[in-house]
């Protein structure tokens, strides 16, 4: 079975050369004798695999020295909770409403703290991202709380919120390693795997030491970084496989030339996709050209039906997975780090295509 181009938001397309080395190593992981999913997590072999993966995104994001990077479960999800249980002090939180997750963040959060949202794009569906206003951050709250990137609506952050004192936090789970980041501007980042890194099962956390603190009051010590920093993310069982498929695809990005040059790959696919969109006479992207984002793109044809017949045509021609996220329809490309140029313009040569027949 050929291999098809996958438009999935996640999880999603994972580089060949990553999962080829995994297959290889299936059976036996370098001289062990047995698969990464038979180690044990405190066998020297498997600490070396997370250290590696460790080391790697240290360099691929450039980490300063005073950021702690943690391999977590519970997924992005989790981190709703675990911010604001963690960072609490005075007890207040600032956050942006730009999308789905971010609402869910602010949900969370809104159990444990004080949320103020201080800039929000619900009145127009999430497309585009909302001006913020600094008079209206408050200048004493634990942390100001973004979603850089809008997996659901396609948007993207191009510009970040000057917080002052107060520590940024996002969350990058569809955007991180896809365009230069000065993680410096950041308290924390936490993101998923299951896009840009690796398969489901492990959330990458990068945190300022002086954020890893005295958390709230009974917070479980799974639930604390300090717990997570102590041992080194090997409190309990790690996803170990999920772990060492991001180190593969680390070492893919670093062999590739890193960031910036994936950042050039991936700003030449999504031109080639919102250009044709432009020019369209069928199809319309959703998001404001703005802050259209660089990994989800969201467009429609203005006709329900249509669309189905879109998605179920590019599905018979070997483009899965392109139906918009369940709330909103329509159709959503997801063109992350490992999806290659060639699949955007199989796409965009399917769309003028489909465009034409239809007169
Ligand atoms: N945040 C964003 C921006 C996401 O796209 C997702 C998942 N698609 C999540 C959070 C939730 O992630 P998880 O399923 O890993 O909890």
């Amino acid at each position: 079975m050929e291999r098809v181009y996958n438009f999935s938001p996640g999880p999603s397309m994972l580089p060949v050369p990553a999962l080829e080395k995994a297959a290889k190593e299936m059976l036996s992981y370098g001289s062990s004798g047995m698969s990464v999913v038979e180690m044990s997590h405190r066998s020297k072999v498997y600490m070396e695999i997370q250290k590696n993966a460790e080391t790697l995104l240290r360099e691929l994001m450039s980490i300063p020295d005073n950021y702690r990077v943690l391999f977590l479960q519970g997924g992005a999800s989790q981190q709703f909770a675990m911010v604001p249980m963690n960072l609490y002090k005075t007890g207040k939180a600032d956050y942006m409403k730009t999308g789905q997750f971010a609402t869910k963040a602010i949900e969370e959060a809104a159990r444990f703290t004080d949320v103020s949202v201080v800039a929000s794009s619900e009145d127009k569906t999430f497309s585009y991202i909302p001006e913020f206003d600094r008079s209206k951050f408050n200048p004493d709250a634990d942390y100001m709380h973004i979603t850089s990137n809008n997996t659901i609506f396609g948007t993207r952050f191009t510009e970040l919120p000057d917080t002052g004192n107060v520590p940024l936090v996002s969350d990058m789970s569809s955007c991180i390693l896809s365009e230069v980041c000065d993680v410096s501007r950041f308290g924390l980042i936490y993101a998923g795997a299951q896009k840009n890194m690796g398969p489901a099962g492990v959330c990458v956390v990068i945190v300022r030491d002086d954020l890893v603190r005295e958390p709230m009051e009974k917070t479980p010590l799974m639930l604390q970084y300090r717990t997570h920093v102590k041992e080194e993310s090997l409190y309990n069982t790690p996803p170990g496989f999920s772990v060492y498929m991001c180190m593969n695809v680390f070492q893919w990005l670093k062999d590739l030339g890193g960031v910036p040059a994936i950042q050039k790959i991936n700003e030449a696919k999504a031109k080639l996709l919102y250009d044709f969109l432009d020019e369209s006479r069928l199809f319309k992207g959703t998001a404001e050209r703005k802050d259209r984002s660089l990994m989800n793109v969201t467009f429609v044809t203005g006709s329900k039906e249509m669309d189905e017949e879109f998605v179920k045509s590019a599905a018979a021609a070997g483009l899965v997975t392109l139906a918009g996220h369940r709330s909103v329809g329509g159709m959503r490309a997801s063109i992350y780090n490992a999806m290659p140029v060639e699949g955007v313009e199989k796409l965009v040569k399917f769309m003028k295509e489909f465009e034409a027949a239809r007169g």
